[in-house]
């Protein structure tokens, strides 16, 4: 009878640390782009007062000019190749982002772009680019004259992190101007921010973003990441959606 006991508690002993073996505990929720898109409230629409075109200053490296795309490459190294007319720049969608060949720290950068007149297409899929801080912060570029979006990802938002103060959107055909002051993140050793990277956004004269501190990388999916870089270039985005390309003009940078 004792023996019996013995084996039974034996039994139990290994049948318990059998099943913590085999217990099974449930995986993260797979993240979705949805789960990061807040929709609202939406901010203000400000309409633009006239301002004229700000000429690069004569510290500023003319990015560019009008001319060409020698200041730019594609994300292969090789020769930039969007399509250069009438002194303004226009996506090629069949060819990728671009970036400029100099690398930057901290900057304050001047950038001018236009939606088409006709452009089509809701929410993402209308007018879509960015700006790529060192390669690694989106500054939205949308149309989102009239065309409602998750407000983390309207023009002027630091993707999926943080929505413009207001929406400052000219109308189709029209060109927008960007000025963005940027300050460059400080690293630890262990790659965690010392300080992190700060953006101050203005578009057509109006503040979008004031002094936002960016919480890390822009993603589609999931939540930034720090990843420890350097000095990176200004990257432009080519948006895979079906609507019309957009333009750019007058593109100077004045590192800090
Ligand atoms: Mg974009």
């Amino acid at each position: 009878m004792k023996k019996n006991q013995i084996l039974l508690a034996a039994a139990l002993i290994c049948a318990s640390s059998l099943s913590a073996q085999e217990k099974e505990y449930p995986e993260p929720e797979a993240m979705t782009p949805g789960m990061t898109e807040f929709w609202t409230p939406q901010p203000k629409v400000v309409t633009p007062g006239d301002i004229k075109t700000n000429t690069a200053p004569s510290d500023a490296i003319v990015l560019f000019d009008g001319k060409d795309l020698s200041k730019w490459q594609n994300s292969k190294g090789e020769a930039a190749d969007w399509i250069v007319k009438n002194g303004i720049m226009t996506v090629d969608k069949s060819k990728g982002d671009i970036l400029t060949r100099q690398k930057f720290g901290s900057f304050q950068l001047h950038i001018e772009w236009c939606v088409p007149s006709d452009i089509q297409g809701e929410s993402q899929a209308r007018g879509n680019s960015g700006i790529f801080l060192q390669d690694m912060y989106e500054v939205q570029i949308l149309d989102c004259y009239k065309n409602e979006t998750y407000m983390n990802g309207m023009t002027g938002s630091i993707y999926k992190q943080t929505p413009p103060l207001v929406n400052a959107m000219r109308k189709p055909g029209e060109w927008n101007v960007y000025d963005i002051i940027y300050t460059a993140p400080v690293f630890k050793e262990d790659g965690t921010y010392l300080y992190p990277p700060f953006v101050t956004v203005i578009q057509n004269g109006i503040v979008l973003q004031n002094h936002t501190q960016i919480r890390g990388t822009t993603e589609y999916i999931g939540h930034p990441q720090v990843r420890k870089h350097g000095d990176g270039p200004i990257r432009l985005q080519m948006h895979g959606d079906p609507s019309k390309a957009i333009s750019f003009r007058n593109i100077w940078i004045r590192p800090m």
